[in-house]
Formats: structure tokens, sequence, C-alpha cells
């Protein structure tokens, strides 16, 4: 099978078990787990944060970082179709009871003049207090879409005017910053908080990492063991986060080229209407006929070939280092005589 469903269906490598089996633990409740207490480390030095916190995957860390920003009957801005929304089981209703204010956006990116239009004022009763900007980047539902970094300077100006938190769902943030160069750091330093995902397209089997100041981590701290979240000897995954982190962001080019070969076959195809223009590892195919959409993902399963149904008409691949450029040769090759 060539699974293109979704990044997050990579197995851990044999040299990355091998870290794994060989990882240093103890109980991470305690504070106690070397593996972790490392890869926390780790993570927060390279996005020039002070404190990190290693959780079980990335829809805890968002919901844990909202939980902290955000008060019961507060407000979160954020795109419409953005995960922390659309794709987190209602976590922000039932985990923080704060509201939402879901902004139209560009291809799953929201601009500082949306923004700026929706934040609600301070004195009015009648509004919840917007308590919390959250962006994704990259954005899923955009089609892998990169933030513009100019844009989010100029979010991060605003909010600071108005002192409201920014929060980064960095999901995909390597594919972001393979992409566009900018010093990670330097990215960092525009966020209050960050959720980095180890178990997309850097490979590891479990776990996502959040970042922040050290009173915002201690808060975060408390938030992930009322959730659930505490875990033991979790340096055994982390082991595996660790490995990932130091070893597979540089090929995450290869993904992003094997991506522009798959656009390029199904631009060409006659029963594709559009393909959202790939700019990382996330291809997102608009079919002339929507109601094929089942049909060409059918055909295609017949050919050993994984895609995911993405809304009406829509269907999405993603590449991923268990996809090798032979692989998109065999679906480009597939997709020329699906019909
Ligand atoms: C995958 C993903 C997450 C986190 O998902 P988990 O499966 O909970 O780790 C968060 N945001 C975006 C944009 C994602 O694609």
């Amino acid at each position: 099978m060539i699974d293109l469903r979704s990044d997050t269906v990579t197995k851990p490598s044999a040299e990355m078990l091998e870290v794994m089996m060989n990882a240093s633990v103890g109980d991470d409740v305690f504070g106690e787990d070397p593996t972790v207490n490392e890869l926390e480390k780790y993570a927060a030095n390279l996005f020039g944060k002070e404190a990190a916190l290693y959780c079980s995957s990335g829809t805890q860390t968002n919901q844990i970082a909202i939980n902290v920003h955000v008060q019961p009957g507060g407000e979160v801005i954020c795109h419409k179709e953005s995960h922390v929304y659309k794709y987190e089981g209602g976590g922000i209703a039932k985990n923080s009871g704060a509201s939402v204010r879901l902004l139209d956006g560009n291809r799953g990116r929201i601009s500082s003049e949306d923004v700026k239009n929706w934040i609600n004022p301070e004195n009015d009763v009648h509004f919840p207090l917007t308590q919390l900007v959250s962006i994704e980047d990259t954005a899923n539902r955009g089609g892998g879409a990169i933030y513009n970094f100019e844009e989010i300077k100029k979010l991060r100006e605003l909010c600071n005017q108005l002192n409201i938190p920014v929060h980064l769902d960095g999901a995909r943030i390597f594919n972001a910053l393979i992409e566009n160069g900018i010093d990670y750091k330097t990215y960092g330093s525009q966020f209050d908080s960050i959720s980095i995902c180890l178990s997309k397209g850097l490979g590891a089997p479990i776990g996502s990492i959040l970042l922040g100041d050290k009173d915002f981590i201690k808060k975060a701290h408390r938030v992930r063991k009322a959730f659930g979240g505490g875990m033991r000897q979790a340096g055994i995954i982390a082991g595996g986060g660790l490995y990932a982190l130091k070893n597979n962001i540089s090929r995450l080019k290869e993904d992003h080229n094997n991506a522009k070969n798959l656009e390029k076959t199904l631009s060409s195809c006659d029963w594709v209407e559009s393909v959202i223009p790939v700019e990382t590892n996330i291809v997102v195919t608009i079919l002339k006929d929507s109601n094929k959409r089942d049909e060409v993902i059918e055909k295609l399963k017949a050919k050993n070939i994984l895609t995911m149904p993405f809304g009406p008409g829509m269907i999405r691949m993603v590449t991923h280092l268990d996809v090798s450029e032979n692989n998109i040769d065999q679906v480009c090759e597939a997709l020329k005589y699906l019909f």
C-alpha cells in the first residue's frame, strides 16, 4: 500500500526504534524522565523558548494551550477551518467553556486586518472578551499553505497592543520553515505558545510538544495532569521524538518535491478541475464532477493507493517519509490511466 491519507501514518525506522529501546527512563509525572527532559529542553532551545511540555498528541497540546490562555466565556479567534476548531472534538467548548470567532481568511490563514475587525471591545459587556488568537502554519485546509512572515509580525504587533496572546498550531511548522527559511528563534519569538507535532512529517510514532515561557508551561503542566495526560516512563516514546527532531527535518524537502510531482500529474488529468497550489507536503485535488470523489478514491485503492476524502468533490494526498520518489512515480502512472 502507498498510504497518502496523512503524514501521521509513518512507522518508526529501525534506527529510531533502536534509540527508543535504549532511552533512559524515569517517572515523568515526577519530572524524572531524563529523555523527556532532554527532548523538552532541545525543543525549547530550538525555538528560543524558556520551557516545553511533552504531550501525547497535537490535540492535547492545542487544548492545553487554549485552556491556559482563555477563561470560560472568553473568545478565541481562529480560521473557520482550523484544526483547533474543526478537528478537536469540540474541545474548545468542552474543555475550556470558551466561545470562538471564526474567520474566513485565505487558504486557512487569517490576516491581522481580519483579526483587528473581530476583536471585541473590552468595555462593552455584550461581547465575550477576546482572549486568544490562534493560527495554523502550515494550514492543513489551505492545502499546506505557508503564512507570510510579515503578516505574522503584523498580527503579533496588533496583539501586543491589545495584550492578547497568540498561539501557533505548528503541527507542520517544520514544513513551513524549511521552505521560507525563517530562523526558528525569530519565528518562535512571535508567539506566546507553540504546539509542534513529532508524529506528522517528522515520523515519530507518538507525541507533540508545547512551548512557551516558564510561567505558561507551569500552568500547562497542571492542565495536562487534569486532562489525564501525565505519562510515566514516557522516555521510550520521547526518544523517538528526539531522534525525529535531530534527523528528519531537512528531508522534508523530498516530501515537498514529491507533492509537486503529484500536483503536476493531477493538473494534467482531464477529470481534475484544479489542484490547490502545492507549497509543502499536502496536495488537495478538486474534481470536475464532485460526485466522482468516492469512485476516484476506490479506483486508487484498487491500485493499492490510499487517499482521503476532504470535503465535497475534494481529495487530499499527503507525502511523508514512508513514501519514496518511486512510489510517487507509481501513483502518477496510476493517475494518468485511472479513467
Ligand atoms: C494533526 C494536526 C494536529 C494534531 O493532531 P493529533 O492527531 O491530535 O496529534 C493539530 N493541528 C493540525 C493542523 C494537524 O494537522
